[in-house]
C-alpha cells in the first residue's frame, strides 16, 4: 500500500491532468457526443494515442451508466481497459530463473536515464549475487564517474576502459571477466551522445556482436531506456532502436516530470515488448517494477 501511495503521487501530473479535465466532462451527466469528443481530446493530450483513445470511447460510448452523476464509474471503466491493455507488458526483469550469468545492455539515447536506472536496480538484486558493472560510455570522463558512484553505493565491482577506448572493447574485456569471474550479471552502460543515429546503432550492433562472440549462447537482454517526457515521441524511439538492434525490454524513466504518463499505454497497445520498470524520480528508491493494476489506476488517481 505504501509503495502504491508513492507510485500514485509520482504519476500525479499525469493524473491531474486527466482526471481534472474528465471529471469537468463527465460533470453533465449524460454522455452524449459532445461529451466524447471532449474526453477523445483529453486522452489524446495525455498521449494516450489515437488506437488507444478509439478503443476507450468505444468502450463508453457502449457502456450503460449505473449510477448517473457518479463519475468515478467512467474512471473506473477506463482505468479497467487500459489495465487489460497493459497486463501482457508486465514482466520481471532479473528473475530466480535467470541464467547464470546474464549480461544486461542498456541502451537509449542521451539523457534518457541509463546510467541512473542501472544504479537504482543494482540496488534491488539479492545480496548474495555477484554483480559487474561495465561502463562502455567511453566519451566522458565524468560518464564513467557517474556510474561508479552508483557502483561504490552498492559495493558492486566495476569495470572500466580508458577514454575513448572503443566501447565495444571495453564491453568484451567485461564479458570475459565476467565468465571467469563467476558473476551472476554484468550491467552493460552505453553512450546515447554520438554524431547521428546511425553511428550510434552501429556502435551498438557492435558491441552486442564482439560480446556474442566472447561467449557461446550467453543470456544477454538488451534494455532501450526512454525519456517519459518524451511522451509519443518515444514511439519513434522504439521504432528506431528495435529496427536493427532487438529491444527485448523497456524502462521508462521520468514519468514524475511529465503529463504524458499516458503515452505507456500507447507503446503497450503497440509493442510486444515488456514494460519492466517505470522511473518516478532520481533517486534510488524511485524506480518501481512495471505493475499494469497499479499503472491504470493510478493514471485515473483511484485507490487500489
Ligand atoms: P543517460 O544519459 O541515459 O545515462 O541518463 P542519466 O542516467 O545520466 O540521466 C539523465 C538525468 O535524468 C539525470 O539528471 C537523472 O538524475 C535524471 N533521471 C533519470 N531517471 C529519472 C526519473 O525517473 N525521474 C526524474 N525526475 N529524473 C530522472
Ligand atoms: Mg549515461
Amino acid at each position: 500500500m505504501k509503495i502504491f501511495n508513492q507510485f500514485r503521487s509520482g504519476i500525479k501530473k499525469t493524473s491531474n491532468f486527466l482526471t481534472s479535465n474528465l471529471l469537468d466532462s463527465l460533470k453533465l451527466k449524460k454522455i452524449d457526443q459532445e461529451v466524447l469528443e471532449k474526453i477523445e481530446s483529453i486522452l489524446i493530450s495525455a498521449d494516450l494515442g489515437i488506437e488507444v483513445t478509439n478503443q476507450l470511447i468505444d468502450k463508453i460510448k457502449n457502456y450503460k451508466i449505473i449510477n448517473p452523476g457518479n463519475p468515478n464509474e467512467i474512471l473506473k471503466l477506463i482505468a479497467k481497459e487500459i489495465e487489460i491493455i497493459l497486463e501482457p507488458r508486465e514482466k520481471m526483469l532479473i528473475t530466480n530463473e535467470d541464467d547464470i550469468p546474464t549480461i544486461l545492455l542498456f541502451i537509449g539515447v542521451n539523457g534518457s536515464g541509463k546510467t541512473t536506472s542501472i544504479g537504482k536496480l543494482i540496488g534491488k538484486i539479492p545480496k548474495n549475487k555477484k554483480i559487474l558493472i561495465g561502463a562502455c560510455d567511453t566519451f566522458r570522463a565524468a560518464a564513467v564517474e557517474q556510474l561508479k558512484k552508483w557502483s561504490n553505493m552498492e559495493n558492486t565491482d566495476f569495470w572500466q576502459g580508458s577514454l575513448n577506448q572503443d566501447p565495444a572493447s571495453v564491453a568484451y574485456s567485461a564479458a570475459q571477466k565476467t565468465l571467469k569471474e563467476n558473476y551472476d550479471y554484468l550491467f552493460l552502460d552505453t553512450a546515447g551522445r554520438l554524431s547521428n543515429n546511425a553511428n550510434l546503432i552501429n556502435q551498438l550492433i557492435k558491441i552486442k556482436t564482439v560480446v556474442n562472440k566472447s561467449m557461446n549462447d550467453i543470456n544477454m537482454k538488451t534494455v532501450l531506456v526512454l525519456d517519459g517526457t518524451n511522451g509519443s515521441n518515444m514511439i519513434t524511439q522504439v521504432d528506431t532502436f528495435n529496427k536493427s538492434i532487438n529491444v527485448e525490454g523497456l524502462i521508462i524513466t521520468k514519468i514524475d516530470g511529465t503529463a504524458k504518463g499516458g503515452a505507456i499505454v500507447s507503446i503497450a497497445k503497440k509493442y510486444d515488448i515488456p514494460i519492466h520498470y517505470v522511473g518516478l524520480g532520481e533517486k534510488i528508491n524511485d524506480l518501481f517494477e512495471f505493475n499494469a493494476k497499479e499503472y491504470s489506476l493510478s493514471l485515473l488517481d483511484l485507490n487500489i
